[in-house]
């Protein structure tokens, strides 16, 4: 009992604490229930002791908020990161549209109420050279969308077995189907699915055909899969849609890229080999804002966007701002549009072994071994994920602590750093961090290697 009444008074707390940078009830509420737990121990800390813990609990929780932090994985598109980095063009257009009143759904010719997002379907459709398209919250809501939409009426989709694929955490294409009520009509074997395969699934039940790209892994040896083109033609017999989920949607001819060298196909191309409808994410390797596309034949869309669920999943202002930014970035460019994804994809190692030198010839006098190093890059998101670009990273072996601490204490710097550890050193992989971002880096390791930053003395 003596123990219990050492506790100091919230209030006190709070005064000795001072500003914290998050919201004061939420201050207010992790000192309540800091001193709950104080007062199920057995000694209670003196009052510096109890302050030096408070303060640690709002450094953990301010490092919750949502920040800029810098991507040293050398995974482009890194979901766990908030995948695709915006261009700052395309940042600047959503800012202004943020902070005032727009055209939304406002017809400025005709003073009258307008067509939400037309002109932003219009030039996506120019850019998947289709008909029409539309753009949702994100893929896994288009495709939701589309299975809703076509098993409405007759429940079967059939899908190769090859397909029932898991994205990410959590998304696992049958469970995708079975809750938006389709029925799976698998066919063909893990690695083997012939056009014969489908075509002989289908019945008067069948509402779509589904073909979904296999995104995070590859099959190979003994393997078969139907083309889009053999599915095309066997759906346009049958008279049944064929919608195509592309995950990550290229725009891009990957195949040009140095060391990816392999080609993702296109919606574009996908959709004049045969398919019907195709869907893909806004922020992989489109390099957007998080979307899900959907484009295809006019009429299909149209359905599509007849279904209820479609105002559920509609994008907000701000993503279709952001998506008409980037859409106009990509048609107005040649072959590769200014949106970081595709930079960082294509930055040429000269540049990224330059950086590298010059900052580590600016950490001088650190605690620890400093190397300009080889490394291995990955596109990330599901897209090519057999293809690793060559890269350049900056390894740290620190001398005054153990590496994984380091790792932590730069992941909680100011910006935080996000790197790897690789046998047993610290690596910065700089072809995901902007050159703009160096200098903010550099301040990071500095303090985590210890340099002490001199002083200009005064005249
Ligand atoms: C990533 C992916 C999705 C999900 O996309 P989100 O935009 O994250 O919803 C769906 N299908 C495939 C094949 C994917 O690769």
């Amino acid at each position: 009992m003596d123990g219990l009444r050492a506790i100091p008074s919230v209030d006190r707390l709070l005064t000795a604490l001072g500003p914290q940078g998050i919201p004061r009830p939420l201050v207010v509420s992790i000192v309540r229930a800091h001193l709950d737990e104080v007062r199920t121990r057995e000694v209670v800390p003196d009052e510096d002791t109890l302050l030096g813990e408070l303060r640690e609990a709002m450094r953990r929780r301010r490092s919750k908020r949502l920040q800029p932090v810098i991507n040293g994985t050398g995974i482009v598109i890194h979901t766990n990161l908030g995948r695709a980095p915006l261009a700052g063009a395309v940042a600047r257009a959503v800012a202004d549209l943020a902070a005032k009143y727009t055209n939304l759904e406002f017809d400025l010719e005709s003073g009258e109420r307008g067509g939400r997002a037309a002109y932003v379907e219009e030039i996506l459709a120019l850019l998947c050279e289709s008909e029409s398209a539309t753009a949702v919250n994100n893929c896994a809501a288009a495709l939701v969308l589309i299975l809703r939409q076509f098993a409405r009426s007759k429940p079967e989709v059939i899908i190769s077995r090859g397909e029932l694929v898991q994205i990410g955490g959590g998304f696992r294409i049958p469970e995708i189907l079975e809750t938006s009520g389709a029925t799976l009509r698998e066919v063909g074997t893990t690695n083997r699915t012939t056009a014969r395969d489908y075509a002989e699934a289908i019945s008067d039940r069948t509402g779509l055909i589904l073909k979904v790209h296999q995104s995070n892994f590859r099959m190979s040896g003994f393997v078969e899969s139907a083309t889009v083109a053999e599915l095309g033609s066997i759906a346009k017999e049958r008279g049944i849609p064929l919608a195509v989920d592309l995950g990550s949607g290229a725009i891009v001819r990957t195949e040009r890229i140095a060391g990816l060298e392999e080609h993702e196909p296109t919606p574009a191309e996908v959709l004049r080999e045969g398919a019907d409808l195709v869907c893909f994410s806004g922020d992989k390797l489109f390099g957007g804002p998080q979307s899900g596309m959907i484009a295809g034949r006019r009429a299909l869309i149209q359905q599509v966007k007849g279904h209820p669920l479609f105002r559920a999943f509609r994008c907000d202002k701000l993503i279709l701002g952001a998506l008409q930014a980037s859409l106009e970035l990509c048609l107005g460019a040649g072959d590769f549009p200014a949106l970081p994804v595709i930079q960082m994809l294509r930055a040429p190692l000269e540049d990224l072994r330059q950086r590298a030198d010059r900052l580590v010839a600016g950490l001088q006098g650190a605690k620890g071994v400093l190397r300009v190093v080889e490394s291995r890059a990955e596109t990330g998101g599901g897209a090519l994920p057999e293809r690793s670009l060559d890269s350049i990273a900056i390894e740290i072996l620190p001398k005054n602590k153990k590496v994984n601490e380091f790792a932590r204490e730069v992941r909680l710097g100011t910006p935080p750093v996000i790197g790897y550890i690789s046998d047993g050193a610290f690596r910065v992989d700089l072809r995901t961090v902007p050159a703009e971002q160096d200098a903010e880096l550099a301040g990071v390791l500095k303090v985590a290697l210890e340099i002490r930053t001199r002083i200009p003395s005064p005249l």
